[in-house]
């Protein structure tokens, strides 16, 4: 995502949907960017604007956006056709969106959706299903691909003001001693990698991340093949504390010791154990 909008001229305009106080670092980009949300938190990141607003109903010019994200967001969204309709409305022909959504049938997500009791996930795509919901009736072309990997970061001690709002199941993460609970998801972390590793599947995996872009004209459009798509290297190094995901190579030359392991501190300051590319 950070390639779409780190080249961007200061006249380019992006388009954060659900982007509660910035979906992405605003300053990694010279283009001006509108965060749209149902509500804001007390400091989001400054930009050229601020809508509350329906994602079904923008308020906003056709054809004004060069670059549309939306990280994490589409999985709640209730009236998703009217939506994927509006942001199609609002890029400019040319103009790419970039889209993470979980994957609804892996076990981070299910995980998820088990603790917090759904945890306003109305949508559960898999990847054939969420570029279908995409691209039909659209002139939205599935380009690039990204797996994206989990940080169980939602495991995380809530601040007391938060977790007056979780369901009952999900109270205990804020009663768990924070230390234990943090170790808990080191523990979780590393053996969801290892067995991927040892055993070739998904259970570190989160979901996707699809770069579409929006084509001049709906006629004579076909279904994106997932075989098609250029598939970017995933970051299977996520910080099980902030999230941030890291690409292993720029991670090697700081590379410590711990006991047995290779780790990185991550820039939130938290250690986490190294996997090199599998
Ligand atoms: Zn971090």
């Amino acid at each position: 995502m950070d390639d779409l909008v780190r080249e961007l001229s200061p006249q380019a305009r992006v388009l954060d949907l659900g982007a509660g106080g910035g979906s992405f670092n605003y300053s990694s980009t010279a283009g001006q960017v509108v965060a749209v949300d149902l509500s804001f938190p007390a400091q989001p990141q400054p930009c050229l604007g601020r809508l509350i607003a329906d994602s079904g109903a923008l308020p906003l010019a056709s054809a004004s956006f060069d670059v549309v994200v939306c990280n994490h967001t589409l999985e709640h969204f209730e009236s998703l056709n009217e939506a994927v309709g509006e942001i199609n409305r609002v890029m400019r022909p040319g103009a790419f969106l970039w889209a993470a959504v979980p994957d609804g049938f892996s076990f981070d997500d299910r995980l998820y959706r088990w603790v917090f009791r759904g945890g306003g996930h109305v949508n559960q795509f898999s990847l054939r299903s969420f570029i279908q919901a995409l691209e039909d009736g659209t002139q939205l072309q599935a380009r690039r691909c990204k797996k994206l990997h989990t940080g169980f970061i939602y495991l995380k001690p809530p601040p007391p003001e938060r977790l007056q709002h979780y369901p009952r199941r999900a109270r205990p993460l804020g009663w768990i001693p924070p230390r234990l609970l943090e170790a808990f998801v080191r523990v979780l972390h590393y053996a969801v990698r290892r067995l991927d590793g040892w055993f070739q599947r998904s259970w570190s995996l989160y979901g996707w991340g699809v770069v579409f872009e929006r084509v001049e004209a709906q006629e004579g459009l076909q279904p994106s093949s997932i075989s098609q798509l250029e598939w970017i290297p995933p970051d299977i190094n996520v910080c099980f504390s902030c999230g941030a995901g890291h690409p292993a190579a720029s991670l090697i030359p700081r590379l410590d010791r711990f006991l047995l392991w290779k780790v990185y501190r991550c820039s939130c300051g938290k250690r986490n154990f190294f996997f090199a590319d599998q």
